[in-house]
């Protein structure tokens, strides 16, 4: 009998630690070269030059993420389906063996299994983008990578994987699965929406609004706002980075955070400030984020 059988969700922690661990190589990175350059739009690939061992491990840790990730979806219906060898050869006959001792099936292999579980067909452009990114994995893990790559490349193949096969869906399995470190002095959930914070500013850095409101399940309509409980507890942490992820509910009267997942509701006042033309203000009363009246698009205190 086959024993140690996996569970889907085994390879679903697997492909979210790996997808963290592939943005945490290029955001740490940057963060490095500078808190500025993390959310500079104006920026060249040069400082890249020199850490192209880093790119590759992230890239190496995308494609693991994307192999688990079919792999826990395969699961779903047959841990099985993802064994390569052929039953007469997975031990011998009678005798206890450990499913971790069999052949698995290939990338290529698993990307086929999956259209069919599935019942759908992977376009041309994504059948050729993993093919593109099997060969530089390919290349990476041999260290035979000769053109230089860019983390544009990386996480753009991320953005397609997210998109395309996960779904908007992966952020919550990110955000269920995502164990970060005590950094900010704040409880995990708060340590995990400045996580992600910091995934975002790096998402906007290199994908079109377009893009990038897409990946995180953003409608592609309406102006952005800040989210009271994001925004004052990323000044209190002491980043740099904007958390405007909330938009306007016009029906609840209330902004949504597309960050933190909160509803807040909101008062329409014209904001004080003479140059700021927004009247979507959230009184102080109504959040325990704030200590005084806020207006959500500039930030300014209404006293
Ligand atoms: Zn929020
Ligand atoms: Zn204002």
């Amino acid at each position: 009998m086959l024993r140690n059988i996996p569970r889907p969700e085994d390879f679903a922690l697997l492909s979210v630690q790996y997808l963290a661990q592939a943005i945490d190589h290029i955001l740490n990175t940057e963060k490095n070269f500078g808190d500025f350059t993390l959310s500079d739009t104006e920026y060249t690939d040069e400082p890249w030059e020199h850490h192209q061992g880093i790119l590759g491990n992230s890239l190496i840790m995308l494609f693991l993420s994307i192999e688990n990730y079919l792999k826990s979806e395969i699961c779903k219906v047959s841990p099985l389906l993802l064994i390569s060898n052929e039953p007469s050869k997975w031990g011998v006959k009678n005798v206890d063996k450990d499913f971790e001792d069999q052949f698995f099936h290939p990338f290529d292999d698993l990307i086929v299994i999956y259209q069919e579980i599935k019942g759908v067909a992977f376009d041309a452009a994504l059948k050729s983008d993993f093919e593109v990114l099997r060969k530089k994995r390919n290349k990476c893990v041999h260290g035979i990578q000769r053109e230089k790559m860019t983390p544009q490349y990386v996480l753009d193949a991320m953005r397609v994987f997210l998109v395309k096969i996960w779904g908007v869906s992966w952020l919550q399995s990110f955000r269920e699965i995502l164990l970060t470190e005590d950094f900010y002095g704040l409880d995990s959930k708060d340590c995990e929406d400045l996580k992600i914070l910091e995934y975002f500013t790096l998402f906007e850095k290199y994908f079109s609004e377009d893009d990038f409101r897409d990946l995180i399940g953003m409608p592609s309509r309406g102006r952005r706002f800040f989210c009271p409980e994001c925004e004052t507890k990323k000044i209190e942490a002491g980043l740099i980075y904007d958390a405007d992820y909330a938009l306007h509910n016009h029906a609840n009267q209330e902004v949504e955070c597309y960050l933190c997942t909160s509803s807040t509701p909101i008062t329409y006042k014209q904001c004080v400030s003479p140059t700021c033309q927004c009247d979507i203000i959230c009184l102080s009363e109504e959040s325990i984020a704030l200590e005084l009246d806020t207006c959500l698009h500039c930030w300014q205190d209404q006293t």
